[in-house]
């Protein structure tokens, strides 16, 4: 497996404390990622499934608070084959797994059952502009969305505001979700922020990306009027 970056955090990447792992590799190229380094598949350090799997079953007793293993990345899905390997190792040994996602994986059902809690990017409803932006239309991220509302395991979907790039039409976003049942389901708005800005090597391409205050309260106010669950972390 190739990993850029690993440690603990606390509740930011699934509930409690967890052992976080960053996975090299993104299919996406987002103009605000804040972790550029860690879009290129050929990067990073190589571990064995093994030397994970112990890593994670050593770590066992700081994962408190509901806490256990994130895989993250990059994209993580983009290590399928690995990644379904561990989760199950995981899954046996009863820790707790979660993974933050695009959502952009045709296989993402493969992963599901040895998934206790999921996070799911949904940046844009609308498939060209997301296209625009991050070089990946919507399409497997809606149906991956709208499989997911079928089931029982929770579902947390994440949608970072960038301004004027996705923040002008709240109502649009929230009439595509309520047309599911989204019980299982909580939302998460990430204001934009410039972490990564000085991580970028080429030009950084984001111009006036802040959300104002009044912006955020439109979202949330929004959500709350067609009942969609929203959660800060
Ligand atoms: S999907 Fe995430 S990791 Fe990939 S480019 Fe976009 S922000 Fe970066």
């Amino acid at each position: 497996m190739k990993i850029f970056q690993k440690g603990f955090n606390f509740g930011q990447d699934g509930p409690g404390n967890r052992l976080v792992y960053h996975l090299q590799g993104c299919n996406m190229a987002c103009i605000w990622c804040s972790n550029p380094e860690g879009m290129n598949i050929n990067g990073g350090k190589e571990y064995t499934i093994q030397e994970i799997f112990d890593e994670c079953k050593q770590s066992r007793m700081l994962f408190f608070s509901g806490g256990g293993v994130t895989f993250t990345g990059g994209e993580a899905t983009l290590q399928h084959k690995e990644l379904l390997e561990i989760l199950k190792l995981l899954k046996e040994e009863k820790i707790h797994t979660c993974i933050e996602t695009n959502g952009t994986s045709p296989k993402l059902k493969e992963l599901l059952p040895f998934i206790d809690y999921l996070i799911m990017d949904f940046k844009h409803y609308d498939s060209d502009i997301l296209k625009k932006y991050t070089g990946v239309g919507n399409e497997v991220i809606k149906n991956n969305f709208e499989e997911n509302c079928k089931n029982e395991r929770q579902q947390h979907i994440r949608i970072p505001l960038i301004n004027r790039i996705n923040t002008d039409a709240p109502e649009e976003f929230a009439k595509y979700f309520s047309r599911f049942d989204t019980s299982n389901t909580v939302f998460e708005f990430l204001t934009y922020h410039e972490y990564g800005k000085e991580k970028w090597k080429t030009q950084y391409k984001v111009k006036d990306g802040f959300v104002p205050r009044e912006t955020l309260n439109k979202f949330t106010e929004v959500f709350n009027e067609y009942n969609l669950k929203l959660i800060t972390t």
